[in-house]
């Protein structure tokens, strides 16, 4: 698992372009150019890693584009120590953004494959997470209440069951939609058990949340 010069080179110059396209928050710029992206993707294919694009990591899934990334983490504000629940583990690049950061992670991926080679690969890169295989739908009932929830594929809806896991005054990110893959970024604050404000984002592309009993699709 080689770094080297050329690509920190690399990723210097991609934390520079999600800069430029209005990222400001200088953990997450810090963290893009901090994580070695190419360890995430196939040997085959590490000249895309540093490609401000999204990119397919197998199982009709990719891995999502570093702006994206950028965008959905940058929305979530953040704190060291923050308790986080993360839907969709995938490649785990946005769960290392997230770790670099100072949150604690809990990761949920319901494709068996993607499970077994990101919870093999992220301790070997120094990042901790707890994995979970299973429905992100349903969230984590036994580790809720969480700071801040993300939600980094497509939803139909926001699911209840993932409100209901966070915490008063916490923060959800979540592409909801799905009208041809454009899905509306949006973010949640949960200002107690009965007031929630949703503020719109703009449209992003994602592959969707599916919920168990569809996943023979
Ligand atoms: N965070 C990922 C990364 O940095 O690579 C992005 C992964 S991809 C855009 C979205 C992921 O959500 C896929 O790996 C997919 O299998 C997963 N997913 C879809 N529906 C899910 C569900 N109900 N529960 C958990 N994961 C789900």
């Amino acid at each position: 698992m080689e770094d080297s010069y050329k690509h920190k080179g690399l990723r210097k110059q991609l934390a520079l372009q999600v800069k430029e396209k209005g990222i400001s928050d200088k953990l997450v710029l810090k963290a893009i150019e901090t994580i070695p992206r190419h360890l995430f993707l196939d040997n085959a294919f590490v000249e895309f890693a540093y490609q401000d694009k999204a990119f397919p990591i197998g199982e009709g899934q990719t891995i999502s584009q570093p702006y994206t990334v950028a965008f959905q983490t940058e929305l979530l504000d953040i704190k060291k120590g923050d308790k986080v629940l993360e839907v969709g583990t995938g490649s785990g690049y946005q769960t290392s953004v997230l770790l670099e950061m100072g949150a604690k992670v809990f990761t949920i991926e319901r494709q068996k494959v993607l499970f077994d080679r990101t919870s093999s690969l992220l301790p070997k890169l120094g990042y901790l997470p707890k994995f979970f295989y299973g429905d992100g739908f349903k969230g984590l009932p036994a580790f809720a209440p969480f700071d801040k929830i993300i939600v980094t594929a497509g939803a139909p809806l926001v699911p209840p069951d993932l409100v209901s896991q966070l915490k008063s005054g916490g923060l959800m990110v979540i592409p909801v939609g799905g009208e041809n893959d454009a899905y509306v970024m949006k973010r949640l604050t949960k200002e107690n058990e009965s007031n929630i404000q949703i503020v719109s984002f703009g449209d992003f592309r994602f592959v969707p949340l599916l919920e168990e009993k569809e996943w023979g699709r």
